[in-house]
């Protein structure tokens, strides 16, 4: 029995099958494993009664988080190496902000988007991450780290939309109440723009969750150049894919843009982006360009990233210029990937 795989629905089914028992003890067992981290099952208290079945379920109970191979911080930012079951490796940054860290998860071993400016990329797709896979980055960095986590952003490894069902059913057990008890509104996932992926999204009408959308370039030529998956979902397509996106009033799409010197952080570059956004509701994140092995462009200086931004809010877009974290240890955007 993979809890690690397992809403609390699908717990309380398995006890009801397998041992006639119910949401009780699926509900007690539940909070044990996600919220303590602990596999003692005949110490938790409804199981005090039951203990001949409780010594049962700790044969069958399996918790495979993966295991939690290297660690490297900048700060306070950690980067940690998974080593899963086959012997693969995935990434995760737990990135601190005041009283609230945000976990960054991978949702597939390598990738196979292709982007030039990322690392992951050039791996290539290995595998798709299993649910208990991703579960298990949550679970240690919760009881390995031993750190607390409030937000999570699906913009490790991997492009979550080609993994689809996958995520969205790890989405629904981050989400469990007795468990990890993570709100959606905290949970990001982060597209390269895959338009069947962001319609599926709609269709779930998974109310607060987070859409991020990494474009980077203000126009198809420079935008395929970057990302091949621009060859077949174009930035019109994109955009009619997020205007036919469900968002409440009061939600936004966050778009990501990748700054690289001479490339795409001109200003007509700018004026074309924001005439791009209008009038979806975005909030954007400059992002300057993190340095990748075989990718030979640079970052713009501080000043170049501040025009552009002072250039887009003119055009009324809300931007947040996401100065990089974890350079020094390879955890930054588009780096992911190089310590595997
Ligand atoms: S940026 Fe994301 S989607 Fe693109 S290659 Fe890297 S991991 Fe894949």
């Amino acid at each position: 029995m993979k809890i690690l795989e397992l809403t609390l629905d699908g717990l309380t089914g398995l006890l009801k099958k397998g041992f006639g028992k119910g949401l009780f003890h699926a509900s007690a067992l539940y909070r044990e494993v996600y919220q303590r981290g602990n596999r003692d099952i005949a110490g938790i208290p409804e199981f005090k009664a039951s203990q001949t079945f409780a010594k049962t379920l700790e044969k069958q109970l399996i918790i495979e988080p993966g295991q939690v191979v290297d660690a490297f911080r900048e700060n306070d930012l950690i980067k940690f190496i998974t080593q899963l079951s086959d012997g693969l490796k995935i990434e995760s940054v737990l990135i601190p902000m005041t009283g609230r860290n945000t976990l960054c998860l991978s949702s597939q071993v390598g990738c196979r988007m292709g982007c030039r400016f990322c690392e992951t990329g050039r791996m290539g797709l290995k595998r798709n991450l299993f649910v208990s896979e991703i579960i298990g980055q949550i679970f240690n960095a919760r009881f390995v780290l031993k750190e607390k986590i409030k937000n999570i952003v699906f913009m490790g490894m991997g492009e979550p939309f080609d993994n689809f069902d996958t995520v969205m059913e790890s989405i629904r057990i981050m989400n469990e109440q007795k468990g990890f008890d993570i709100a959606l509104r905290h949970i990001t996932v982060s597209t390269t723009g895959l338009t069947g992926g962001i319609e599926a999204l709609g269709r779930l009408k998974m109310k607060g969750l987070r859409l991020a959308v990494s474009v980077n370039a203000p126009d198809d030529k420079t935008r395929s150049f970057l990302m091949p998956v621009n060859h077949a979902h174009s930035l019109q397509a994109l955009k009619a894919a997020l205007e036919a996106f469900p968002l409440t009033r009061r939600e936004c799409f966050l778009f990501e843009y990748i700054l690289i010197k001479g490339l795409n952080d001109s200003g007509s570059d700018a004026i074309k982006l924001a005439e791009y956004i209008y009038p979806l509701p975005v909030r954007l994140n400059l992002i300057p360009l993190n340095p990748v092995k075989g990718f030979n462009y640079e970052s713009p200086s501080d000043d170049d990233m501040l025009r552009f931004s002072e250039i887009l809010t003119s055009q009324g877009v809300f931007v947040v210029k996401r100065w990089s974290r974890g350079r020094s240890v390879a955890a930054g955007c588009g780096q992911l990937g190089l310590t595997c």
